[in-house]
């Protein structure tokens, strides 16, 4: 349940308003938004009698809320969040953010090269796995924390903040000490343990959408971050598992609009693991710049036919320039810019 205030309302009717919820055994969160102040209940508000609530002097409004995510939903939290995840560089305001760089760190060189290359042309931030889930176990499996040394090294010589996956709870705090945003992969969206603890961390974590999950049990996953304390999180979108074959997965656009609506979350699109295609990641991300994306996540690698991972999905240092040419004009377009 949220309720609405009215606009001028004094701090008596807030104080009066915040203890009639409590008196209905929930607790009170207090979303201060541009236009209005929302007061959100969190826990069970089958105690609270709406129609009382809604006569008191200066609640505006009060809406049942059926969705089972509450910190996420934008109707407890109207404004869209921004995160900011080095300073100034956000993501969720007017300005896309775009990541970039490849798949998997092989080498001081090839990080540094692919940092240096994607920043000249307007990335913001620099992706790179250190610690890989691989479907088999046999195949590379990253470089694990030699790859966290070199990335902070191409952060060092750029000033790139980096993103990387974490698979591993034992992980956190060497995580947290030295990346710029943790990612969950989509194999991690519904490992509790893992997001319980991130939301004790004080990181912006990117959350990607699992294979098969749906757009409710994504958004729960975020729940679960924010209720432990930490609201910096994006939401990525990187394609779900289909009956489609073509593709790697299919890019679900559509869920960019529904997250938007139902949360006042960031989310970002990857064209790369979406389509597993490099030749489709230029238009999938003009898509999904045009579908109201908050930024994108691309791998970008210098060699790709030699790359140890998503060789095949990674696009070319010069392909990403004229990919971002492209964004920015799309951008404009939807009243955004790069
Ligand atoms: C990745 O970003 O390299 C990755 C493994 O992504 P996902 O979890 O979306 O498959
Ligand atoms: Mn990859």
């Amino acid at each position: 349940m949220v309720v609405i205030m009215k606009p001028g309302y004094s701090r008596e009717e807030l104080d009066h308003a915040i203890r009639e919820m409590e008196r209905g055994g929930v607790n009170v969160m207090i979303s201060r938004g541009t236009e209005t102040t929302i007061l959100g209940a969190e826990g069970n508000a089958q105690g609270i009698d709406i129609e009382k609530m809604e006569s008191l002097p200066g609640v505006e409004r009060v809406m049942r809320v059926t969705e089972p995510y509450k910190k996420a939903n934008r109707k407890y939290h109207p404004d869209d969040t921004v995160v900011e995840i080095a300073p100034g560089v956000t993501v969720g305001g007017k300005k896309l953010l775009v990541a970039a760089g490849p798949c998997s760190v092989e080498s001081e060189e090839q990080i540094t090269a692919i940092a240096r290359s994607v920043q000249g042309t307007g990335a913001q931030a620099l992706r790179g796995g250190a610690f890989k889930p691989r479907t088999s176990p046999y195949a590379f499996q990253g470089m694990g924390y030699e790859g966290l040394d070199l990335l902070e090294k191409a952060r060092m010589a750029t000033g790139l903040p980096v993103v990387t996956e974490l698979m591993n709870t034992d992980d956190i705090d060497y995580f947290v000490e030295h990346v710029d945003v943790i990612q969950v992969g989509a194999r991690n969206m519904q490992n509790f343990d893992l997001l319980k603890r991130l939301g004790k961390v004080d990181k912006p974590i990117l959350l990607k959408r699992g294979l098969s999950n749906t757009i409710e049990e994504w958004l729960m996953s975020a729940e679960y971050i924010l209720a432990g304390g930490n609201e910096r999180v994006i939401l990525c979108e990187r394609g779900i598992r289909t009956f489609e074959t073509f593709t790697r997965n299919t890019l679900d656009l559509s869920a960019v609009l529904a997250v938007k609506r139902q949360s006042h979350l960031p989310v970002m699109v990857d064209p790369s693991h979406a389509s597993g295609q490099a030749w489709m990641v230029e238009r999938m991300s003009l898509a999904a710049v045009a579908a109201g994306c908050d930024g994108l996540i691309i791998e970008v690698h210098n060699d790709p036919i030699h790359a140890l991972c998503d060789g095949q999905q990674s696009i070319t240092p010069d392909q990403f320039q004229s990919l971002m040419a492209k964004v920015g004009a799309v951008a404009e377009c939807v009243g955004r810019e790069i």
